[in-house]
């Protein structure tokens, strides 16, 4: 045990990270994490009760997302999300050489996907905002295009894509279109500014929404959810030897952990809780934009959410500096900027230690 925390203490803590779109569990999430620790849906005939919660839990997730019939399961992350909503649509469509037209902001899961699913990656040109270019997404479908992908919350800036126009062009294509809120998904309905994302809009098919990230849930717990059950079909496999006859997963063996601290956080915070806490971030978040303002720095777009980017030629060298100092921010592709993701562990005093530091080298 000694041996394992001397590991775990190289470890920094997250109250020096900025970069990161995970953060400190809920205590609660930690309590319920306790007492699933053995639990393996991936046989869900023995581990009932957790296969209940976990039905509940998208229900819940489902109300937040506008679709109560939604159909889903909790996952390990936004990749494994991002691969099976793609993946249903592959096998829906059933095309040979099939493509999807994704965001050129989209999440490097996408990389993965190609690869993994042998469907072409399509990226379309983003507008002086960052959000995608509709008439380029229009211009890359075509007959062998099975989905197209909005992000509802882009991991480098924040942003939110035009999903109801997406969804517009996905009816009238009769594609799938595929929404990446894996950070988005937990702060948007909370958020007093309303974007439309959700499966309010016809269009949407499938939804990525992450409650090991802003729903402060143990690691891993990612979520991915379909407009109906329908969909889960299409990724089934015969299981012989399971308590079930078939899985749509896709990983087998899988923890209830994060089944049981997500639901915990959001059944013990409510709506109104989580609203407290997207808050209190997006507060900070103007804490934030303010010393960086007063240092010289312009934000690459006001933050729409509590994700924000400064414009900045030398952000790789001050990323490093910082890194030497126990600090850890992340830069982005395009323009060259530095990236701070202000979660619940980001709260004010972190902000005024990291200013403090962050001055010594500008
Ligand atoms: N999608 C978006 C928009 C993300 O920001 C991330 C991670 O930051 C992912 C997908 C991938 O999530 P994970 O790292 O949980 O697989």
């Amino acid at each position: 045990m000694q041996e394992l925390l001397e590991y775990r203490s190289k470890d920094i803590p997250y109250s020096r990270v900025l970069s990161s779109m995970c953060t400190i569990p809920h205590p609660i999430a930690i309590e319920a994490h306790n007492h699933f620790i053995e639990t393996n849906l991936g046989d869900p005939g023995i581990f009932r009760g957790t296969k209940e919660l976990e039905c509940k839990l998208i229900s819940m997730l489902g109300e937040l997302l506008n679709n109560e019939k939604a159909a889903g399961y909790i996952c390990s992350g936004g990749t494994e999300a991002n691969i099976q909503g793609i993946r249903a649509a592959r096998n829906i469509k059933a095309i040979k050489n099939s493509n999807i037209v994704i965001p050129k902001s989209a999440h490097f899961s996408f990389e993965k996907i190609g690869d993994i699913l042998c469907v072409e990656i399509r990226r379309a040109k983003l507008d002086e905002e960052y959000k995608v270019d509709i008439t380029a997404v229009e211009g890359l479908i075509d007959e062998n295009t099975v989905a197209i992908v909005g992000i509802a919350g882009t991991t480098e800036l924040g942003q939110i894509d035009p999903i109801d126009e997406l969804s517009k062009l996905a009816i009238e294509k009769n594609i799938m279109l595929h929404v990446d809120a894996a950070f988005g998904g937990l702060v948007i309905p909370f958020m007093d500014n309303q974007y439309p994302f959700d499966f309010k809009l016809d269009g949407v098919s499938s939804i990525t929404i992450d409650p090991h990230k802003m729903g402060m849930a143990t690691i891993p717990s990612g979520g991915i959810l379909f407009r109906d059950k329908s969909y889960l079909r299409a990724l089934e496999v015969e299981t012989p030897y399971l308590t079930v006859k078939a899985q749509y997963t896709l990983t087998g063996t899988r923890p209830g952990t994060g089944v049981a601290s997500a639901y915990a956080v959001l059944k013990t915070l409510g709506f109104e809780g989580m609203k407290k806490i997207v808050k209190t971030c997006l507060k900070n978040t103007k804490v934030i934009v303010e010393e960086m303002e007063a240092l010289g720095f312009e934000a690459v777009i006001e933050p729409i959410m509590n994700v924000v980017c400064f414009k900045c030629e030398e952000a790789e060298r001050i990323k490093e500096e910082l890194y030497k100092m126990r600090w850890v921010i992340s830069t982005i592709r395009e323009p060259k900027a530095i990236r701070f993701v202000i979660m619940p562990h980001v709260n004010e005093e972190v902000i005024k230690n990291f200013i403090s530091d962050f001055r010594k080298i500008v």
